[in-house]
C-alpha cells in the first residue's frame, strides 16, 4: 500500500568536523538505500532553538579544545552521571519548550543523535508527549573508544557503537546487549564506495605521478602539530646527496586559514600541496601512500577505509586518547608528538623500510568497516519496520509542564 515518507531528524552540533560528516553520512545512506522512502533532516536543534550554553556549544568547544587544560577539566568534570543529569536538568528547565517546539517541528518517526550532549532532553520530551513507544531513538556513538559518559542513555532503542571497546563502555553503563550493535563509525557512503585509480587521481590533482606522497591534517579545524611537522617533512624528504625529493606532500588545513597561509608564504624543497577546506577527502586520500593526522576518530576511520598507515601527532585530551592504541596496538601505525621522528617515520617508509609501510597498510585495510553506516541505516530501517504500520504520531505543543531530574 502508499506508505507516507517517514521523517528522520538527525541531531548533532558543528563541534568539530566529525558529527556533522557522521550526520551527513547517515542522511546520504537512507537516501542510496531507501530512496523516498524517508525524509531526513539534520539540525543542530539547540543552535537553533536555545540560548546560552546550548546554542554557544560549537564556540565553547573551539575555545576549549585550544585551552587544553580546560576541555580536560570540562570533560572528565562532567563524567559522574549525576554532575550532568543536574547540569543537563537545569537546561532542560531552562530551554525545554524551545527545544520541544524545534524537535517537534519536524514530526519525526525517527530520532538520530550523534551528539553526546543530545540523548537527555530529547528523550524527555518524548517522554513527556508520550511519544517513547512511537517514535525511534537511537544513538550512533562517533567516538572510537573512549567517549564522554552521556553518550549512554538506557532509554534508547540502540546504540551504535563503532568498536567493541566502546561497547563494552555502554554495558558497563548499564546498556542492556540487546540496546548495542557494533557496526563502525559511519563514514559518508560515497567514500566508503569509491573505486579510485592512484594514478588517475594524482593526474586529476595535479600531483606528481611517482613520489610517494604523505597526506598531512589536523581534522575540520587544522589542529596539532602541522606547520612543524610541514617544516620537518620538507627538510627529510630532501635527499641532499641526490639533489632532489624522495617524496612528496600534501596539507589539508581545513578551515584553519592562518595555517594555509603561513604554509604558502614558505619555500619549500620537495613538491608541497596545500590546501583549505576539501570536500573531496577520498580523492587526497586515495592519491597518497600514509597520512599524519591528530585522532580524530572521523579520518582515522577514513585512513583505514583507504588503507593508509597512520601516524597521529596529536590528539584532543578525553574523547581521542583512545584512538591512539586502537591504532598503533592494531599496527596501523605509530603515534609521535615530535615532527622530527614522524617526518623520520615518513622518510623511511619511503626508502628502507617500504616492506614496513606495505604491512601496516594490509592491517589498516584490516580494520576498515567501509560497510558501517549502511549496516546502521538498515537496522534503523528494521526498527521502524517492527513499530508496525505508521499512523500519524499526535504531537502536541500546548500543554505545560515541568521536566523530571
Ligand atoms: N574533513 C574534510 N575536509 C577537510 C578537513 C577535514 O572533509 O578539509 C573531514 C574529514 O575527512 C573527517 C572530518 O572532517 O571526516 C574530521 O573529523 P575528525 O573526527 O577526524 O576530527 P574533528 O575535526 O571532528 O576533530
Amino acid at each position: 500500500g502508499a506508505q507516507r515518507t517517514k521523517n528522520v531528524l538527525i541531531l548533532m552540533s558543528d563541534t568539530g568536523g566529525g558529527h556533522r560528516a557522521s550526520a551527513e553520512a547517515i542522511r546520504d545512506a537512507f537516501r542510496l538505500e531507501f530512496g523516498d522512502e524517508y525524509e531526513v533532516f539534520v539540525k543542530d536543534v539547540w543552535k537553533e532553538y536555545t540560548g546560552w550554553p546550548l546554542n554557544d556549544m560549537e564556540r565553547s568547544y573551539k575555545f576549549m579544545v585550544k585551552h587544553v587544560q580546560l576541555w580536560k577539566i570540562a570533560f572528565h568534570g562532567t563524567s559522574p552521571p549525576w554532575i550532568h543529569c543536574l547540569y543537563l536538568a537545569a537546561i532542560a528547565a531552562f530551554y525545554a519548550k524551545e527545544v520541544e517546539a524545534g524537535l517537534m517541528e519536524y514530526k519525526p518517526d525517527i530520532i538520530i543523535s550523534v551528539h553526546p550532549l543530545m540523548q537527555h532532553i530529547p528523550l524527555w520530551v518524548l517522554k513527556r508527549q508520550g511519544l517513547q513507544k512511537k517514535v525511534v531513538f537511537v544513538t550512533v556513538i562517533t567516538d572510537l573508544n573512549t567517549c564522554h559518559r552521556t553518550w549512554f542513555h538506557p532509554s534508547v532503542n540502540r546504540c551504535y557503537c563503532p568498536s567493541e571497546e566502546v561497547a563494552n563502555r555502554a554495558l558497563l553503563d548499564g546498556l542492556e546487549s540487546s540496546q548495542i550493535r557494533v557496526f563502525g563509525l559511519p563514514i559518508r557512503p560515497y567514500f566508503c564506495r569509491a573505486i579510485l585509480s592512484k594514478d588517475e587521481l594524482r593526474e586529476e590533482l595535479e600531483m606528481d605521478p611517482k613520489l610517494p606522497a604523505v597526506l598531512l591534517m589536523g581534522g575540520g579545524e587544522g589542529m596539532g602539530p602541522v606547520k612543524k611537522t610541514a617544516r620537518a617533512l620538507g627538510e627529510a624528504l630532501f635527499d641532499e646527496e641526490l639533489g632532489r625529493p624522495i617524496g612528496q606532500v600534501v596539507v589539508i588545513c581545513g578551515r584553519n586559514k592562518t595555517l594555509a597561509s603561513t604554509l604558502e608564504s614558505i619555500q619549500w624543497k620537495v613538491p608541497m600541496k596545500i590546501r583549505g577546506f576539501e570536500t573531496q577527502m577520498e580523492k587526497w586520500m586515495g592519491a597518497c601512500d600514509c597520512i599524519i593526522t591528530k585522532a580524530g576518530p572521523g579520518t582515522i576511520a577514513e585512513a583505514l577505509i583507504r588503507g593508509l598507515p597512520i601516524i597521529l601527532n596529536d590528539f584532543i585530551p578525553g574523547q581521542e586518547v583512545g584512538n591512539v592504541p586502537y591504532v598503533v596496538d592494531n599496527g596501523a601505525g605509530f603515534f609521535s608528538q615530535s615532527p622530527k621522528e614522524t617526518a623520520s617515520h615518513v622518510t623511511e617508509w619511503f626508502s628502507t623500510k617500504t616492506e614496513e609501510l606495505k604491512k601496516m597498510a594490509e592491517n589498516a585495510l584490516k580494520l576498515a568497516q567501509p560497510d558501517a553506516v549502511f549496516n546502521i541505516v538498515r537496522d534503523i530501517n528494521d526498527l521502524a519496520l517492527q513499530r508496525g504500520p505508521l499512523t500519524s504520531i499526535p504531537y502536541s505543543l500546548t500543554s505545560s509542564f515541568s521536566y523530571p531530574i
